[in-house]
Formats: structure tokens, sequence, C-alpha cells
């Protein structure tokens, strides 16, 4: 222990209500000692004292104790003063104070994540959204964690209302009452009330938006073999959904300003003009797709949907002849890797399926 002093401001009984310049130190025997002009010092126990982080932004330490006369307070107000002040604080004082700092570091942390959104924001429109939030991986992550599902519920709406404009969408009928009906099993206990729609196009292509909105195109509809291989799909898009990945990717992709006004309720701008596109193009990273295929997976064995429909589409796609990739391949790049790892997974399951009651043939006759 040293009786190194450090400066600060006492408040008390008998004190100007500004409190008055103190100086304090740490006594051999562990007590506070705090001296002021003209005074006798007064010396505090420290099992008697209070240690709180204090001041603007919680640079500060308030030491507080109850006296024979009342309350009082050693303010000690800039983050020099307090270090000298930890420095030579007896050991048993040493947690609580660092538990003080503790509470300081949070509170940084927040003012800076604060800041930097600010930053960012204000220099958005300056800068190459897209190039910068690349980099912040952390910025994603951040604003992905604290996006609420009402919000990204929102964020599907805006990207269907985008998809409509740009594709023919059917809401109703035959094979929109399939997915839904399939999708159900697939999405129990999710916090998202999931809707399902067919884009009517030719491509072999899916996706599902934030918020619990899948599109499957009219091109894959024809091309599955069963109800089952339809199911595989749908469990993966889900599990893209349910694990947030169209919704990182489209932060990645529009930039945080479009987060910003989606919060902040003014949606009208040209900012999500793009959305639906940006997301049928929207590839998601190797890891992305074998979370996704896990999760698929996972989900399709607790409905109890056979997965080797969701083998064989991918076995189907992985030996597709044409020029051009199919649309999921190019957006959800299925590597061989991913058909071993699916083919050993499903290899190792043992339990009996319910055949789906979808007639697919029929569906397929009726799709426009
Ligand atoms: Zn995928």
């Amino acid at each position: 222990m040293t009786d190194r002093p450090f400066a600060g401001r006492l408040f008390g009984p008998g004190l100007p209500g500004a409190g008055m310049n103190a100086t304090g130190c740490w006594t051999e025997s562990g007590a506070l000692r705090v001296s002021t002009p003209g005074a006798q010092p007064a010396e505090f126990q420290a099992e008697a004292l209070e240690i709180a982080a204090a001041g603007f932004n919680d640079a500060g330490l308030r030491i507080s104790w109850e006296g024979p006369d009342g309350a009082g307070t050693f303010m000690v107000e800039s983050e020099v003063e307090r270090s000298a002040c930890a420095a030579s604080a007896p050991s048993g004082l040493n947690t609580r104070i660092a538990a003080a700092s503790g509470q300081r570091s949070r509170l940084e942390r927040h003012f800076r994540v604060g800041w930097l959104l600010l930053a960012l924001f204000l220099s958005l429109p300056l800068i190459g959204i897209g190039a910068f939030l690349l980099q912040a991986d952390r910025i994603t992550d951040w604003a992905v964690a604290h996006i609420s599902p009402r919000h990204e519920a929102r964020l599907g709406d805006l990207v269907l209302a985008q998809t409509r404009l740009q594709m023919k969408i059917i809401d109703r009928g035959q094979a929109v009452d399939a997915l839904s009906s399939i999708g159900s099993k697939l999405t129990s206990g999710s916090p998202h009330s999931y809707r399902w729609f067919v884009a009517d196009r030719p491509d072999l292509n899916a996706f599902a938006a934030p918020g619990g909105v899948v599109v499957v195109f009219s091109g894959l509809l024809r091309s599955a073999g069963s109800a089952e291989e339809l199911a595989g799909v749908l469990a993966h898009e889900v599990a893209h959904a349910e694990l947030r990945h169209s919704l990182r990717g489209l932060i990645k992709s529009l930039g945080l300003r479009a987060l910003v006004m989606l919060v902040i309720g003014d949606a009208s701008g040209g900012v999500f003009a793009d959305a639906a596109t940006r997301l049928t193009e929207l590839r998601f990273s190797r890891e992305a797709e074998r979370e996704a295929d896990d999760e698929g997976l996972r989900r399709l064995v607790a409905a109890r949907i056979d997965p080797h429909g969701m083998l064989r589409f991918y076995e189907k796609l992985a030996g597709e002849k044409r020029l051009a990739p199919p649309a999921i391949l190019s957006t959800h790049p299925a590597s061989g890797e991913r058909l071993t790892r699916l083919r050993r997974e499903v290899a190792g399951l043992t339990q009996t399926w319910i055949a789906l009651p979808i007639d697919l043939e029929a569906l397929q006759k009726n799709i426009p």
C-alpha cells in the first residue's frame, strides 16, 4: 500500500452542494483518507465503502460511505486520477474497483458501436456501401443480432413486393397449397409466419426472403420427381431463413442504410428496388450452405419426411447437363463435397418415414 494521493471532489454534510476539491489516499491500514484545505483529514474504513463507476462515460469512480453525520461521497472524476486511485488501493478493494471498470467497458462498447453505426450511416452516401460492408462482418453480425423478427418480416414483405414487379407471382392454388402443407411440417416452432409462393419462371430455382417468405420457381416444381424431393429443397430454403442467412446476405448486399430506413420506417426509398434481384442472385458461403443442409436435414427428420428425396434432388441437380448451371446451383453452390456429406448423413438414418399426401403429378399439370 502506498499513500500516493489522487484528486477528486468531496460531497457530504456541511459541504457546498457542488462539493469541494479534495485529495484522497489509501492509508497503511487500507482506509480511505480524504483531505480538504483547512480541515482535518477524515478516514473511512475500506469495508464501509461503496464503489461504483461514475461521471461522463463512466470514466470516474464514486466512493461513498455512511458517516456519523450522514452520507458522504468522494468523486474521482478523471481517468488519470481513477488510475492513481486504483493503483494504490488496498488489495481487498481491487476486485470492487475492477468490477466498476467492467461496467465501464461494457458501456464503452455500447458507445463505440453506437458511434460507429452513426458515423457509418452518415458516411454511407459517400462511400461504396457494399464494398465497405463486405469487410465489416462484425457490423453485419451486430445488425443481424439486433433486428427483430417483426422487422425481418417487414423486410420480407418489401422483397416480395419487389419480386412481384419482376416476375409473375402465384399466390394461391394447388401448388401453393402443397408448398404450404409441406412447409408447415418444416417450420414448427419458428418465430415467423411462413408464406409460400410460386413464381412463373422456368428456372430451377427457389429462394427464402427474410421473415418467412419462400418463393419456388415453377421450373423447379416441374422438375421435382416426388413431394419428398420438393420437401428437400423447401427444408434447405427454410434453413437459410431460420439461420438468418438471407437477412445477413441482404444487409451485406444492400448496405446498412437499408436497415436503418427499415427500422425508422422509411421504406419508400429506392434502396429496396433491387432487393429481390439481389436475393435471387445471392450466393451463400460454403459454410452457410453446409449449415443449411444440416439444418434442413434435421427439419426433414423431425417431420418424418424421407430425406432420400433431398438427396435425389441434389443428385439430379449435380447431374444437370445444361450449358449454364441451374440457377439454384449458382446461388447455392452444390459442390461434390456437399453431396457426399449428405449421402453419408442420410445413409446413417434408420427412422421410418411418413409419405407426404401430395399428388405431385396432378399439381404439376395444373401449374399455370
Ligand atoms: Zn442454399
